[in-house]
Parts: structure tokens; sequence; C-alpha cells
């Protein structure tokens, strides 16, 4: 639909990075609208994953999707650092699957005025880096308020996340033994996270990471987030939903027909825009999405799965030691409910693997496959980043570092996601900055 469409104007988001000095070099290859695990849904075809693995084997691996091609460019070293958008993990996984590190930040931190929307409610722009420390410059410009922006974090919820979490970061600036610069940080670990689909190559390298997190001063929780596994099918619903209504404005008349129509024929461009200017991918969520919100359906799916959402954002709340400042509001948050939690209960970040595999290899059949269970099969690559964008908090996915892999694994990157209540992007990044 927008292939050759040139946007008359920058996102707030390309704005302040050229203010601040940046160089945009260039647009990066996506899943079309965003839509896609592995950047096999792209009009310009797939994106190759530059990673080559120790034992030197050359194989053609999907980069992961949707900012499939944004990750690819930091992991080929064409660019410090790329932005992408994560609805459901289109950043963590194209950087668990590249080797390098991804931002989703809190829901409302970045603008999104000028980004394309998928799935408003859950959208957020995104910060792909090798370092974290690229990544938090980057974010440290990005994140403002924008008016443009309705679900813009007013600057009172940045104030007061940042009044809460203040204490906690200046404790571990404070903590003088080098070797335990961890020392009072709770990490809880999800046992929900670790499904039967984790490939158990995964497995062990994640606790050698959660082993030196310890070691380094941090106390390891194990948690339960009991709704997690309703997380994939209310993010499907909803996403698809949010996208039906979002894409209904590529009608050949509010956004200009596909290439080669007549403009002055409004009803057949209509028709065209509907049926030639949308991948089988997309036509597919459109279906899907619309099928939630007719009458028949819109109780047992869309509100269903809204149920769903609450139910994962009170799952987090329950555990995590910071209040949400953003899906709460604030003025109902009293201290006294806040200390009736007890800080045994509680922790201040959690830890998990991105994804439940290494990068899928690009066969063959990938272009003849639509439609089939490979597709269902890439909507459960999903399942461990979308709780955090249902509940709109920080996650940051990490390169487990190389010493940790197990031998018997295939030698492609994994990553390990580090996630907090809304706000504690900071927070997310220093334990990140602790696993690289
Ligand atoms: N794979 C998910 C989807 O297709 C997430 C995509 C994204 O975050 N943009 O909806």
């Amino acid at each position: 639909m927008l292939a050759e469409f040139t946007s008359p104007f920058d996102a707030t988001a390309v704005r302040l990075l050229r203010e601040a000095g940046a160089d945009i070099i260039g647009k990066a290859n996506c899943d079309e609208f965003g839509m896609g695990s592995l950047n096999k849904h792209s009009h310009h075809g797939p994106t190759i994953n530059p990673f080559r693995p120790s034992s030197g084997q050359i194989e053609k691996r999907y980069p992961g999707g949707s900012s499939g091609g944004s990750a690819a460019a930091v992991a080929a070293g064409m660019c410090q650092v790329a932005i992408g958008t994560d609805t459901g993990g289109s950043v963590r996984l194209p950087a668990s699957y590249c080797g390098i590190s991804g931002l989703k930040p809190s829901y409302g931190l970045i603008s999104r005025w000028g980004v394309v929307s998928y799935a408003d409610s859950l959208d957020c722009v995104g910060v792909l880096a090798k370092e974290i420390s690229d990544i938090r410059v980057t974010f440290g410009v990005l994140s403002t308020y924008d008016n443009r922006d309705p679900t813009s974090a007013s600057p009172d919820m940045r104030s007061q996340s940042a009044e809460a979490i203040k204490s906690l970061l200046s404790k571990l600036e404070g903590n003088k033994d080098t070797k335990r610069p961890l020392d009072s940080l709770r990490i809880g670990v999800p046992q929900e996270f670790f499904p039967s689909e984790l490939s158990p190559t995964i497995i062990n390298p994640i606790r050698s990471v959660i082993r030196s997190l310890r070691a380094q001063g941090a106390t390891i929780v194990p948690v339960s987030l009991p709704s997690t596994s309703y997380a994939l099918s209310s993010y499907y619903v909803l996403a698809s939903a949010e996208a039906s209504s979002n894409l209904a404005r590529y009608d050949g008349l509010h956004v200009r027909p596909p290439p080669g129509s007549d403009i002055t024929k409004t009803s057949r461009n209509y028709a065209l825009s509907r049926t030639k200017g949308f991948g089988p991918e997309v036509k597919r969520r459109i279906l899907l999405g619309t099928y939630a919100l007719t009458a028949d359906a819109f109780d047992n799916y869309f509100l269903q799965a809204q149920r769903v959402r609450q139910l994962i954002r009170n799952d987090f709340n329950r555990i995590f030691s910071l209040p949400n400042f953003y899906f709460t509001d604030p003025s109902t948050i009293t201290v006294s409910q806040e200390q009736e939690k007890s800080r045994e209960d509680q922790i201040d970040v959690l830890i998990h693997p991105s994804a439940i595999r290494t990068a899928p290899r690009i066969d063959d059949t990938a272009d003849k496959n639509d439609g089939d269970e490979s597709d269902l099969d890439s909507y459960v690559q999903d399942v461990l980043t979308v709780p955090a964008s249902l509940a709109g908090i920080p996650a940051l996915s990490v390169p487990v570092p190389e010493r940790y892999l197990d031998p018997k694994g295939d030698g492609w990157p994994i990553g390990v996601s580090v996630v907090g209540q809304w706000g504690s992007d900071e927070l997310v990044m220093r334990v990140g900055e602790a696993i690289e």
C-alpha cells in the first residue's frame, strides 16, 4: 500500500533524533504494517540475519520481526543505533535473534506521532543497539512529552515515577562492594515464562545468567504470573481488532491508491486498495479483527480479551514493588496500599528468556506456505514478549553472553529479557548492563 509513499513530514521521534545531531541513514525493512515475527511478511522480501556463528557455518536465517531490518542493520554494523516499533515484541524478538539489545520502553514515554499505527493501545517506538549505553542515550533523547500524541505520558506521570524509583537507583549507585553492584535489588523469575515450547538449549544459558546476577548481589525470587498463558490469544484478538480499524483509512481516498491505479475512479480505487494494497498476512489480520468486533463476536472475543488484559496488568502490579503511574490513576494509590505489600513478596524487575528458540531458518518454501500451520508457529514466537506489551511496561532484550551458551545448542544468539514496572526503563537498562 505504501510502496511508493514518501512521508511529507518527520515523525516526532525522527525530528528529535535529527535535532540531537543524529544522521538518519535510511529506512529499514520490516513486516508489512508491523505484522509478523520473522520479517517474512515484508513487501520487499525477507531480510537475512547477518549473524555468523563461530562454527563459520553459513545459513540463511530470519532476523526476526517485525523490525528485523533495524536489528540486522545494527548487527551488521551499518549503524550504531536503529529505531523500530514494538507492538507485541517486534523490537525484542529481532534483537534476540540477531544477538543485539532492544528496548521496548514503557508505553507512552516515546511519542507515536507520525508513526504508522498498527494497534494504538500497544504500539511503542523502541531502540536497538549493540551497547546498552547507546540505547540509553537514544532513549534519553526520545523520551519526552509530546502534545501531538494523546497517549503521551504527562510530565506529572514522568516525574512521579522518577521520584518513586529514585531511592532504589541511588541504593544501587551507592553499593560500595564492586563485586556486588546489585545488592538490595530483587529479581523475579516467573515460572510461566518457561513454557513447554521453550527449547531445552535455552534454559541452561538463562540459568547461568540468573546465577551471575545472584553472584553480583541480587536476590532471586521465584514468582508466578498466573494469567500469562492467556496473553497470546488476548494479544492477537486485540491487536487485530485495533489493526482492522486503523487500516480502514487505506481506502484509496484518505490514502492514495496502490501504484498503477487511476485516481479519478473512486469506487474502483476502493476495491483495488483493499484487494491489491495488502499482503496476505495483513488481510488475515483485518478479517480476524473485523470479526472480533462484529456484534456476534464482540462479547466473547474483544471484551473477553480486554478482561484478560486487565488480569495480566493486575498480575504485574501485584508483584512489582513500585506502583504503575500510567495505567492507575496516581491519586488512587495510597501510601497504606503500598505499605500493605511487604518487601518480601515484591520484586523490582523480572527476568525471563526473550524467545522460545534461536532464529528460524529461511527455507525455500517460505513464500509458498502463507496461511498454513507455519504461520501459527510464528504467532507462538511472541508468547514471551506479549505480556509486557499488554501491560505497557518496559522490557529490554539483551544477548546472553557467549560463554553461557549451551554447547549442545546451535551457536546462534539467545536473548534474555529484563522487565520492570511502568517507568522503570533506567532500572531495566542497569540490570541489562549487569548481564552484558
Ligand atoms: N509478531 C507480533 C504481531 O505480528 C508483534 C508485531 C509487532 O510488535 N509489531 O502482531
